[in-house]
């Protein structure tokens, strides 16, 4: 892609009103922009970025038999009556509207009931379950606060899982498999060092639910963490019963902002014994499905991540899922061979952002660490003279000059 075909340009400033430092830099990038409080879009860039996360999660849910499916957004009101769920004292985030004919509907915010409503049509027997089923679906959530940047939307994307199961025994089986899947998630976007399964409240049958908490400044929530035993608890749960649970002491724990980037949820069989979703077992018996689910906030994690990889000249984006591998930049009248080396570099499979206007190499330089695209490749007249290339990586900001060969073993 060419700078100069692109439909974004960069800024100096973010809105005023505009407070996370996450949404600031993407702003000013051209990686989203801004329509109100808590609601984002994402431009071409932003969307390159979306899409690189999505291809990892996707990755990881096939590979633990996950199949992908999309649900809806509009809901019928009766599927959350049953669960009381439809009620505004027990969610508060609802969006909700009505049909012209006067039917209410809501906006989904979340798709459990959805997804039991759809299942009960097809699974009638112990042989058509385990069922593990995710979606990346816009969810729309009425947020109070909304000043985290596009780590608290009031719409935002969301990978979310279901596992409908015969009973705990099989339901634990996917559990266990999808805490090791979003470990190798987390690890490929470049949090792994810096994310933990805490310990959370909540889940049936179980003391615990469990969260996956990315040490951030930026973040709303508050853990305690032990680095060596590798355990973190959520303050909500922190008290003497979880400590002599986990095998802690209070004084082991250090206290640290986090952001929730993913939340697994044993919902047990009290949906389907509410909705009246049952299977039939080996002995003709009616039971109750057992569901588990389990989510990942994928804006959150690309906030997350600019939060973390950013300085004060912007964005440091870790390679899986940075919009362009390399940002060439041309420097006076280079163009037949910035042009060659853009031609050589995409038909090696090499994604480029190919900075061809003409702007004094300064801006093209500050545009290129404000991106954040991870190597800066540079031609210029002296260089050339030389049968040199820069080539400098934007988290060390070093640079080296290359030959055309070592440039592209380099990069290829
Ligand atoms: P939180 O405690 O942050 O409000 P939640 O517990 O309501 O989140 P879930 O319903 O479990 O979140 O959603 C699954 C994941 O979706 C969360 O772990 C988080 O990463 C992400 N998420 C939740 N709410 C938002 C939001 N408003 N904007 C962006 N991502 C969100
Ligand atoms: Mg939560």
């Amino acid at each position: 892609m060419r700078v100069s075909n692109l439909v974004t340009k960069t800024s100096k400033n973010a809105p005023a009103d505009e407070v996370a430092k996450n949404a600031q830099l993407l702003i000013r990038a051209g990686y989203i922009y801004k329509v109100m409080a808590g609601v984002y879009a994402y431009t071409p860039l932003g969307l390159r970025v979306i899409e690189n996360i999505k291809h990892i999660v996707r990755e990881e849910m096939n590979a633990i038999g996950g199949q992908e499916l999309i649900m809806t957004n509009l809901q019928p009101r009766e599927d959350w009556e049953i669960t009381t769920r439809w009620d505004d004292k027990v969610v508060d985030i609802w969006f909700k509207t009505k049909l012209k004919d006067d039917t209410e509907v809501g906006l989904a915010w979340s798709h459990e009931e959805a997804i039991m409503t759809m299942m009960k049509n097809y699974i009638k027997s112990y042989k058509d379950l385990p069922v593990n089923v995710y979606q990346f679906q816009t969810k729309l959530r009425n947020e109070v606060r909304a000043k985290s940047g596009i780590m608290r939307g009031r719409e935002f994307v969301m990978k979310d899982m279901y596992s409908l199961s015969t009973g705990q025994e099989q339901h634990e089986i996917f559990y266990q498999a999808t805490i090791e899947a979003y470990k190798k998630v987390y690890d490929r976007l470049g949090l792994g060092q810096d994310t933990y399964v805490t310990f959370a409240s909540g889940g049936a049958f179980t003391q615990f639910s469990h969260e996956f908490q990315t040490i951030c400044d930026a973040g709303e929530d508050t853990i305690y963490v032990n680095r060596e035993k590798g355990i973190a608890v959520n303050e909500e749960v922190l008290n003497d019963e979880t400590l002599a649970t986990l095998g802690v002491t209070r004084d082991e724990l250090t206290e640290t902002k986090s952001a929730e980037v993913g939340n697994i949820f044993n919902f047990g069989t009290d949906k389907s014994e509410q909705m009246g979703i049952f299977y039939t077992d080996e002995n003709d018996t009616k039971v109750p499905i057992f569901l588990g689910s389990y989510g990942i906030g994928i804006t959150r994690v690309m906030g997350v991540i600019v939060e973390k990889f950013s300085d004060e000249k912007g964005i440091v984006w870790p390679e899986t899922i940075a919009p362009y591998k390399v940002y060439l930049v041309s420097i006076g009248a280079v163009a037949t061979q910035a042009d060659a080396l853009y031609d050589e570099l995409t038909s090696r499979g090499v994604e480029v952002l190919y900075d061809d206007r003409d702007e004094r190499a300064g801006a093209k330089f500050a545009d290129a660490e404000l991106l954040g695209i991870p190597y800066r490749v540079t031609v210029s007249e002296r260089l050339i003279a030389d049968h040199k290339f820069e080539y400098t990586p934007r988290n060390t900001g070093t640079s080296e000059l290359l030959t055309a060969e070592e440039l592209l073993a380099k990069l290829s």
